[in-house]
């Protein structure tokens, strides 16, 4: 890492934090598809074996392409180091378990990632954890809910299904006055729109399924924090196994090359975009970070430089018409996931209705007209013309 050169922006860094030298003329870096390495002499061996995070040992304990990718990512987070794991829920699932303990309590936000819900609501309780549900837009609440024995606080901003923010500094003030640890999960808004360990908090995971892969083909996750955590975390890591593979990890450092264009072209359009659905008359309500009518916008301003892909939308009519606007789109690929180049859309209550009624999914906040699109990289006036074609189709009336 260029440690010694902090006039690069971010466009530059991607490119070019992971520089090391090499052997290889190849302008490219090479993918070692290999699980094991190979030790010269005993001397070798044994350094190999007793190092952490050696990056050409075992590939579950490390690799070159991973320390390569981490590198990038500790440079855009600005932490010491970054860890790669399988996907967005190895890095949740081994950075809770690597910090908590039985006896320990922790508290979580009201609106997760559904599998991040489950480990809070299901998995820790089942190992003696206590742990404490709070209405994450409320710093008071949060305040409230600490005990003495809190080790750790789950953070998500902004958080499906209406893009409620958290206020992480405020957040990290509390917990450093008492020794808790904060974990942020940075999915939907990217490095690139919101530095969360610049605001204060510890550790920032990702999902790099999303924005920082970019291309819908790979499942990634990273844990961005300090070199002593890294050691903890890592110990955990290689015990879970949730090891990301090296073709994955090299095609996440591809994706990530062009991460500040496509961010930055994604932030213009899912602005443009959520400013034109707030005049559609057959929408009843646009929930995006950066529109002055997001009820924590001043936090939004102060906290993030973009909106970022997700836009979520309520439309004027029932479940089966907002199910006909979502078949009827041409250009928004009906799909789960965000962030990649492509836009993709899920009807939310589609989604989950196998698992929730009606009431369920009210008090999950997810009403039967609601839709999230992710908007990618499509010229912005097709994204508009589709949709349009598709408001009017399903909702001919308005
Ligand atoms: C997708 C997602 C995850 C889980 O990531 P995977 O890579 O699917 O395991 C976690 N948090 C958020 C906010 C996500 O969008």
């Amino acid at each position: 890492m260029h440690d010694d050169d902090p006039r690069w922006h971010p466009d530059t860094r991607l490119l070019h934090d992971d520089a090391a030298p090499d052997d290889d003329a190849a302008v490219v870096p090479p993918i070692h598809y290999s699980a094991t390495f190979r030790a010269r002499d005993a001397a070798e061996f044994a350094e190999m074996a007793n190092q952490p995070r050696h990056a050409r040992y075992y590939t579950r304990y490390g690799n070159p392409v991973h320390e390569r990718v981490a590198a990038v990512l500790a440079g855009l987070e600005g932490t010491e180091t970054a860890l790669l794991t399988a996907s967005g829920m190895g890095a949740i699932s081994t950075t809770v378990l690597a910090f908590v303990q039985a006896g320990d309590h922790v508290v979580a936000q009201t609106r997760h990632y559904m599998s991040t819900a489950k480990l809070f609501d299901e998995v820790l309780p089942r190992f003696g954890v206590q742990v404490s549900i709070v209405e994450q837009a409320d710093t008071d609440a949060i305040a409230a809910a600490l005990r003495p024995n809190t080790r750790l606080i789950m953070l998500e901003t902004p958080a499906n299904p209406t893009l409620v923010l958290t206020d992480l500094s405020a957040v990290a003030a509390l917990a450093r006055a008492r020794g808790i640890l904060t974990v942020a999960d940075n999915t939907f808004a990217s490095p690139l729109n919101q530095q969360p360990h610049a605001l204060g908090i510890d550790i920032v995971v990702h999902s790099a399924t999303k924005l920082l892969g970019g291309h819908h083909d790979l499942t990634a996750g990273v844990i961005c924090c300090s070199r002593a955590q890294a050691e903890v975390l890592w110990r955990m890591h290689i015990t879970l196994g949730a090891v990301l593979s090296p073709m994955d990890a090299w095609l996440l450092l591809r994706g990530l090359r062009t991460l500040a264009v496509r961010v930055e072209r994604i932030n213009a359009s899912a602005l443009a975009l959520a400013r034109w659905l707030e005049r559609c008359p057959q929408v009843e309500r646009v929930h995006y970070p950066l529109l002055e009518s997001h009820p924590q916008h001043a936090l939004a301003q102060r906290q993030m430089r973009g909106g970022g892909p997700v836009i979520a939308f309520a439309l004027r009519c029932g479940f089966e018409a907002t199910g006909r606007f979502v078949a009827a789109l041409r250009l928004a690929t009906h799909a789960v996931s965000l962030g990649g180049v492509e836009s993709l859309i899920v009807h939310t209550a589609a989604m989950w209705a196998g698992t929730m009624n009606e009431a369920q999914l009210a008090a999950a906040g997810i009403p039967p007209n609601f839709v999230r699109l992710s908007v990618g990289l499509e010229h912005p006036e097709d994204l508009q013309q589709d949709l349009a074609r598709a408001l009017a189709l399903a909702l001919p009336e308005n």
